[in-house]
């Protein structure tokens, strides 16, 4: 019964919400503060969020959501910080596969019981792989500082 109402009766979702999806970057990075670029946008429909939380997206986001919404321009909430990827300490992975269930954009890749690599082209440095790891192997790292990582390897 419930399904034959739901299926009747279904409320219809805000077209605006897609047209607001639309414009943001959908790295699914939670930075703004919500979950992922959907219940961002969302929020934003509802008139509960401001138009300018989304670094990835930065000002051209800022810009288009703007123009599409009426509203006016508004600095960047958060800067975008200096980009970071995620990086695994093969040595002390063990293979337990909770960080790639935590990546929203599949930028880690490894098999039960095996060490996992980041692929870092994929990689939004949005850290949310880094609490999930039980033995805390994974740590954020910018250009320079992966560059020393890899150095140290081969050296190794
Ligand atoms: S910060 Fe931008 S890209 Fe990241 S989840 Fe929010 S809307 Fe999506
Ligand atoms: S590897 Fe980690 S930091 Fe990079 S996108 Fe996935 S969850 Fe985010
Ligand atoms: S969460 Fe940590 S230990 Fe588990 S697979 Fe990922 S990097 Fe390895």
């Amino acid at each position: 019964m419930i399904a034959w109402v739901s299926k009747h009766y279904k409320v219809k979702e805000n077209p605006l919400i897609a047209e607001i999806e639309q414009h943001l970057p959908q790295t699914q990075c939670a930075q703004c503060g919500y979950p992922g670029c959907r219940p961002y946008a969302e929020a934003i429909a509802k008139g509960e969020a401001e138009i300018n939380l989304c670094p990835p997206g930065g000002d051209e986001t800022i810009k288009n959501l703007a123009e599409l919404l009426h509203l006016e321009i508004k600095p960047l909430e958060k800067e975008a910080t200096e980009k970071r990827v995620a990086w695994i300490d093969e040595s002390k992975c063990i293979g337990c596969v909770l960080c790639i269930k935590a990546c929203p954009v599949d930028a880690i890749i490894g098999a039960t019981k095996q060490t996992h690599t980041v692929i870092n082209s994929e990689c939004t440095g949005c850290d949310l792989c880094v609490p999930a790891c039980p033995v805390d192997c994974i740590e954020m790292l910018n250009k320079d500082e992966l560059q020393e990582k890899i150095k140290q390897l081969h050296q190794g």
